[in-house]
């Protein structure tokens, strides 16, 4: 069975997967297994690269395990069905995946899932989201305006 992998990995998710080459001359890369000569550009290619790039689809009986990790989509109907997940469960955990990337803290999950932050600063506060506005300016309305009373 067959998924398609939807980031770059830095290294291989299935053992058995021979591998992809990047040909250090003219950037072109290609899977399967260790070939001499770049097709493109005749350079000599040299090691395989570890990197796999976003949209290589892999051929392994363990592709539906990828899928389910929310790392890889099913690229046949054999993987489908031994995922066995609907699109918005796959949705669901492709977002859980790049929670874990990100390395967001399960106490932020809910921030993170509202779209309130994307990740943390250094010093550890929020990276905003594309609704980091809005809470705050729920945030103001819950509290109620700020009184300052005059002396
Ligand atoms: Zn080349």
């Amino acid at each position: 069975m067959k998924c398609r992998l939807l980031r770059e990995e830095s290294t291989n998710p299935c053992e058995e997967y021979p591998g992809v080459w990047r040909c250090r001359a003219c950037g072109a890369t290609g899977e399967g297994p260790k070939i001499e000569r770049c097709p493109e550009c005749g350079s000599p290619v040299g090691q395989r690269s570890g990197r796999i790039p976003a949209g290589t689809v892999l051929e392994n009986n363990q592709a539906h395990i990828l899928v389910k990790m929310g790392i890889a989509t099913p690229e046949d109907e054999e993987c489908t069905r031994a995922a066995g997940m609907t699109p918005s469960q796959m949705t669901d955990a492709q977002h859980a995946q790049e929670k874990v990337r990100r390395g967001i803290h399960p106490d932020d999950y809910e921030a993170y899932d509202a779209g309130v932050m994307v990740g943390y600063k250094p010093d550890g506060s929020f990276i905003p989201g594309p609704n980091y506005l809005d809470s705050v300016v729920e945030e103001n309305r819950k509290h109620g305006p700020i009184i300052v009373e005059d002396e």
